[in-house]
Formats: structure tokens, sequence, C-alpha cells
């Protein structure tokens, strides 16, 4: 799989948004101009000289009205803009109201005529507008799912309708006259109320709390104000001057164009962190202000007739249960917040089996009972194989999902008293507990195997995977830390073994971990300190005896471990990594040696190759390809003169990065072989998917060859495939005659063994 497949096959990374440019230069400036030339308005409108005041009245809805637009064109984000073209579209509306004010006459004057009505036919939809565009902010802000914020916003609210009901729908009841206008008008009171609730939801919800937030609320609030003044002003119960008012709505329009211009008017359109907090101080002082208030005016203000009573008792009754709901809300949701809590300590969060935590605990707790009643602990340390591939491949919310698909499976397969714990990545361990017999564990390793070979439904598709399990026991008291360590080692020991098994824990597996660690421990170095070095064992073409190649075998010699097999340090270096550098290493020095040995040899002479050794995590790396570009410029060798022997069983660890790596080598020209052929799987079916030249049969197949031995005919059939498939093969472990006779009768091309020569250093090899 190419890269770029890959990053699309994994998306895990949520696509960046797809437009987040800076807001405007200026604007954080301009917001704040606006938010002065508020104040200015209502000192100027109420104080300043009268001629001056009807044009600055104008010029303060225009300005506002101009920056509300402004910033929905520019400091919105595109996609975030909606709302922000409805409170364009709001404020549009108040304009044409306001000028129908003006420019129509009998609409502004007091007490109210008819025509007064015209004016609302632009801002009632204007006040519905902007209500809509609240509530359009509230929903990006995802703050509708804030329980508390939105409790308080009633409250808020309730304790506002209250006022209003009080003071102005109430005594507009009263009195007679116009009733339409009347109706009107108290309309305003009720979407303030609205608007109140939304503005306050907005403010106490979420966590950023940003300037743009504040000249929001200020904003409303000089709305909410100025439209208790107009009523006021309106049912002529005080000398509310006309000019104040005006100055409340200019200003309020100053401000939410200054909201609207501020750039962190961005945050209120982007979801919130919605977070369980204990009440602050302000957000207590809000509540018990909007309840007091209303019990201090129940209190002060008569009763005016049974309507007024009854609205009063209902409104007083909607803010006692508020605060009964939250309170009640907010004690279950700290009960839920600590279970959550409590929960999240014992559990896995991903498939919800219990963690290591629990495990442990719960072996801990078994293994006092345990003794008493005569009982074993067994753990099943259960670990997927190449989970790393899935995860590669579809991305780890496909390998989220196999996880949780492994723990449903298991969990419904181990009886109710055994406990399925995810203590890793793709780590199980499923704890048995119960009377001593040993072959329980065993019978369920052999069940849970089974499971596996049915595949597993994910949304990609059916996915088949295996597992390897570690089983260890415990007789009486068991150090839980320990006994998962046991269950572990004994898991690598079933890796080892091939996968899709289970291994037993003895006492020697610790030993070998032990000597694996001191073994990696010893092999860190050991390129630089030189312990390494490179031996040769000839090739030979059968047909004629002479020296074909050499394969370039390593070998390490540690100052006090001595000698040590490659058979020992590769799998541990392939299993650290370490083998990439070491394996560079040899590749330049067996390239050179080859290249010295070219120049050495007559004219005429048969052209020499190098057969190298290539691991999984070689190949899994992508500078391999780098490494053998430079190798063959700095000694010139053609491509073809160097082989690269690769495992079978190694290509299908990670099969698409391996064809990756595999394709770009056979583009530069080198040759490969499959090494150890025959003692993988699936070894003749992906051989024509490969781009191979060489098959070097394993030498299990070539002990017996030439005594009429059973695998006679496997090596037969692999020759003629191998014909079949234009590819030349090479006979590993030819240490007799007899071997090297019966082969060559075959056809057989190569041979490598014993009978033709050891590995050697360099210096002791011959090349003839
Ligand atoms: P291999 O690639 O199959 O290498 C052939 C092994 O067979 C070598 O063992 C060689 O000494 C041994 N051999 C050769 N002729 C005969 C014979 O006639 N009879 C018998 N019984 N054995 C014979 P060696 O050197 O111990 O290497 C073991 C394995 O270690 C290699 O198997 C290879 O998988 C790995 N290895 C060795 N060097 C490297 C290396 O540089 N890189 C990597 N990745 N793996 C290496
Ligand atoms: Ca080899
Ligand atoms: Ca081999």
């Amino acid at each position: 799989m190419l890269d770029a497949e890959r990053e699309r096959a994994g998306t895990e990374f949520p696509a960046a948004p797809p437009d987040q440019r800076p807001p405007p230069r200026h604007a954080r400036t301009a917001a704040w101009l606006l938010a002065a030339a508020a104040t200015i308005t209502v000192v100027f409108l109420t104080a300043g000289p009268q001629p001056l005041r009807a044009p600055l009245n104008l010029a303060g809805f225009l300005t506002g009205t101009a920056a509300i637009g402004y910033g929905a064109w520019r400091v919105a984000v595109p996609a975030d803009r909606a709302p922000w073209r409805h409170m364009t579209a709001a404020a549009g509306l108040f304009l044409a109201g306001l000028i129908t004010r003006i420019v129509v006459p009998g609409a502004a004057v007091s007490p109210p005529t008819p025509m007064a009505l015209l004016p609302d036919v632009f801002v009632v939809p204007g006040y519905l507008m902007a209500a809509y565009a609240f509530a359009g902010m509230l929903r990006r802000r995802r703050a509708d799912h804030d329980d508390p914020a939105w409790v308080d916003a009633v409250l808020v609210g309730a304790g506002s309708a209250f006022l209003a009901w009080t003071y102005l729908v109430a005594p507009s009841i009263e009195r007679v006259g116009l009733p339409l206008i009347q109706f009107a008008n108290s309309f305003f009171p009720v979407i303030d109320v609205v608007l109140v609730v939304l503005v306050a939801q907005l403010a106490l919800a979420g966590s950023s709390r940003a300037p743009a937030l504040w000249l929001f609320v200020l904003g409303a609030a000089l709305l909410f104000t100025g439209d208790l003044l107009y009523s006021i002003r309106d049912g002529d119960l005080a000398g509310v001057p006309a000019d104040l008012v005006d100055a409340l709505y200019s200003a309020a329009f100053l401000l939410f164009g200054a909201g609207c211009v501020h750039p962190s008017m961005r945050t209120l359109t982007q979801p919130q962190q919605i977070m369980v907090r204990t009440l602050s101080f302000t957000r207590t002082a809000l509540i018990a202000a909007a309840m007091l208030g209303p019990v201090i005016v129940a209190i002060v203000e008569p009763i005016t007739g049974f309507v007024d009573g009854a609205v009063r008792v209902l409104l007083c009754s909607v803010l006692i249960l508020t605060v009964l709901f939250r309170v009640v809300r907010s004690n279950n949701s700290r009960a839920r917040a600590e279970n959550a809590i409590r929960r999240r300590a014992t559990h896995d969060a991903l498939t919800d089996l219990p963690n290591r935590e629990l495990l442990s605990d719960t072996i801990g707790a078994w293994s006092g009972q345990a003794v008493a009643d005569q009982q074993e602990i067994s753990l099943l340390f259960l670990d997927l194989d190449r989970f790393k591939m899935v995860n590669d491949h579809w991305g780890h919310q496909i390998g989220d999902e196999l996880l949780c698909a492994v723990a449903g499976r298991l969990s419904a397969h181990v009886r109710s008293t055994d406990l399925v714990a995810r203590i890793g990545g793709d780590e199980f361990v499923i704890a048995l507990a119960g009377p001593s017999h040993s072959i329980l564990a065993e019978s369920v390793a052999g069940r849970l195997l089974a499971l596996f070979e049915q595949p597993f439904p994910l949304s990609v598709g059916d996915v088949v995977v295996s597992a390897s399990i570690g089983v260890a026991k415990a007789g009486g008291t068991a150090e839980a830390l320990e006994l998962i360590r046991d269950a572990d080692t004994a898991m690598y020991k079933a890796k080892g073994s091939g996968r899709n098994a289970y291994a037993l824990f003895d006492t020697s597996l610790r030993e070998d971990l032990k000597d694996r660690m001191s073994l990696e421990q010893a092999f860190r170095g050991a390129l630089e300190r030189g312990e390494l070095y490179a031996t040769y064992q000839p090739i030979v073409d059968l047909a004629t005896g002479e020296v074909d190649g050499f394969e370039t075998l390593m070998r390490w010699e540690h100052p006090e471990l001595g000698f040590i097999s490659p058979l020992r340090f590769i799998p541990v270096a392939e299993e650290t990594g370490l083998i990439v550098d070491a394996g560079a290493w040899l590749l330049r020095e067996a390239a050179g040696c080859l290249a010295r040995w070219r120049a050495q040899r007559p004219p005429g002479a048969r052209a020499l190759h190098m057969s190298v050794n290539v691991s999984v995590r070689q190949l899994r790396d992508r500078d391999l390809a780098v490494v053998v570009r430079e190798v063959l410029a700095e000694t010139g060798l053609p491509p073809d003169a160097l082989w690269l022997e690769i495992t079978e069983s190694g290509v299908m660890e990670d099969i698409e990065t391996a064809l990756a790596t595999l394709a770009e080598l056979h583009e530069i020209g080198v040759v490969m072989a499959v090494d150890d052929f025959g003692t993988g799987y699936s070894s003749l079916s992906y051989l024509n998917r490969l781009p191979v030249d060489i098959v070097k049969l394993d030498r299990s197949f070539i002990n017996d060859v030439g005594q009429h031995g059973a695998n006679e005919s496997i090596v037969r059939a692999v020759l003629a495939m191998a014909r079949e498939l234009d590819l030349r093969v090479v006979a590993e472990g030819v240490e007799t005659e007899l071997q090297r006779d019966w082969l060559r009768d075959q056809a057989c091309d190569l041979a490598q063994g014993w009978l033709f020569g050891k590995p050697l250093r360099a210096a002791e090899t011959v090349l003839a």
C-alpha cells in the first residue's frame, strides 16, 4: 500500500477546518472603538445638544448594522456564517422599523396611535430573527446539551418574566383603550425574556468567555432595558424621556456590532467543552438574584387582581421547581460522575472490560480464597497475531472495532465466574479460578483459539485474526503481577512457535527471557565495538561445479560470552530493530569484498555474485532501497551481482510494505531470492505475486535426497514449478556427494553447503 493510501485508510485525524484564515487585522481595535461609540452615544443622546440627537441616533443604528454585516461577512468563519447572517437580517429589520418610525407621520407620537403599529411590522420579525440567530449560535456551541446552563438560563428568564409581568404586562392589562397596541407591546417583554434566556445560556454554557460574548450580554441588557422603558413610556406610567430609550437602543446596536466585529466572535459558534464544575460564586449570585427579585417584588407590589395573582403564582412555581430541578440534577450528575470516575479507574474505556488494576485486585482476592479452598488460579494471556497489520491497513478505528469484537467474543465464551480483562493494546487476560485440575486452563486455551477461526464482522467486512495464548498457573498464594508476567512470557513462546497456538509457562521460560534480555543488552553496541564480522559461503553451479557466488553470513564474537550463533542473536536483533544498522553494515562490507574479488579475477572468468540476507525488519524500513543504491554506486557493481535473500514468512508478515519495498528493489535491478523455501505457508500460491528470481530450497528437504527419501518428490515438484515460473533453484545444506549428484540429475541449478565449503572470513575464502 502506498503511503498516500495508508493515510487515507487511517482516517484517525479529523480534517483541518476548511478556512481558518486569521480575522482582519484591525478587527479588535474596531470592536473597542464601537464599544466606545456606544458609551458616547448614551451620553450624547441623553445630555447632548437637542438638534444633534436624531442624526446621532440614526448614525448609531447605521454603524451598528454595518458592523454586524461586516462581522458576518469578514470575521466569521465561512462554515459558521449562518447565525451571523441571521443577526445581520435582524439588524436590517430593526433599522427598517426605525426608518419607518422617522418617515411615517404619526408612527412616533406619544401616546401612540394605530400608526405606531407600522414599525412593528419590521421590528417583531426582527426580534424573532435575532432569537433565531442566538439559537443558531447555541446549537453550534452544542451548549444546548449543557444541562446546568439550560436550567440556569430558564431561571434567569423566569425571573425576568416575573419583573416584566408585574411592571409591564399586568398594568397594561389593567388599563383600557388601544387594546391592539397594548397587545403588540406586551409582545416585546415576552420576546425579550426569550432573548434573555438565549443570551444567558450562551453566557453560562461552555468554558470560553470571550469579549464578544460580554459585548452581546451588555447589548442584550441594554435592549431589554430599552424595551422595558419603552413599554413604560407607552403605557404612560412614568415620564421616561424618549431620548433615553433611543440612546439605549442605539447603544445596544453598537455593542452588538462590536461583538460581531471582535475576533473572539468566532468562539461563539465553536463547539464547547462541557465540564462538570462546582457552582461558581457569580453563578450562585445570579441564581439567587433571579429567585430573590421576584420574591421581593411579590411582597412589595400588591397583587392587582385574580389574573395577576395566578400568573405570579405560576411564575414563582416555575422558579422554585427549576431550582429544585437544578439541585436534584446536579446531585445526580455528581453521583454519576463519581461512578464514571470509579469505573474508569478499573475498566478499559474502549471495551469496558476490567483493566490491569482490577485484574490484579481480583487475583489478589482470589489467591486468599484459593489457598483455603485448595483451588488453582490460571491466567490465559492472549495476544492477537499481527494486530499491527490491521491497524496499519485499515486505520485505528477498525483496530478498535476489532478489539471490541474480540472482547465481546471472549466475554461470551467464559463462565460468569471467570474474569476477562484487557491490559494493553491487543492484550487480553482471562483469569480462571476453580478446583485444581490443570486440564481446565489448557482446554479453555484450545477453545479460545478455536473462537478465532470464525471471522470478525467489522465495518470493512469480515476480518480473520488469530491469537497466541500463554498459560500460567498458581497454586497457593499468587503474586498477581508475577502471574501476569509468567503468562506473558508463555505467550511469547506461543508466538515464537509460529503463532495461533498456546503455550504453558514453565520456569525455564523465565530463564530464556532473562537470557534474551542479557543477549539484547550485549548486542547493543556490538557493531560499534567491532564484534561483528562477515563470513562467506560458496554457492556452486551444479552443472559445471564452478563457484557462482557467495552468501554472506553474519558472525558475532563477544569478548566474554564468546561466539554466539546467528540463530540466537538475529531474532533479538530483529526484534530490537538493531538489525537495520547491522544489516546495512554487512551489505556494504560484503559488496566491497565482492568488488575486490571480481577485480582480482582474470578476464573471462565467471562474474561472481553476493547473496545477502535481509530480514523483515529491514524490508519494513524504507531506507533499505536507499542503502542498496548507495552501495551499488560506491562499489560500481552491476545490480544483478547483488542477491537479496528474504524469507517467505518475512514477506507474509507485512505483505503490503514488503511488496512496496520489493518492487523498488526489483526496479533497481538486484536479484531477489526466497530463502528457506518450503518452511512457510502458502508457498506455491503466492510465489508468482513476488518479483523473485531465485528460490532457495530449505535444507530440511535436502537432508534425505538421493536415498529414496520422502522429500524427493517434493523437491522434484518444486524444481518443476520453478522451471515453469522461470526461477532458478539453490539447494541449501548440501553435505554429501550423494545429495549433490541427485540434485544435479534433477537439473537443480545451484547448491550450497558444507560439501562445497563452510562460511569463512574473506581472507580464508578460496575463490576457485
Ligand atoms: P540461512 O540464511 O538459511 O543461512 C544458511 C545457514 O545454513 C547458515 O547458518 C549456514 O552456516 C548453514 N549451513 C550452510 N551449509 C550447511 C550445511 O551443509 N549443513 C548445515 N547443517 N548447515 C549449513 P548460520 O550462519 O548459522 O545462519 C543461520 C541463519 O541466521 C541464516 O539462515 C539466516 O536466517 C540468519 N542469518 C545469518 N546471517 C544473517 C544476516 O546477515 N542477516 C540476516 N537477516 N540473517 C542472517
Ligand atoms: Ca540465507
Ligand atoms: Ca536458508
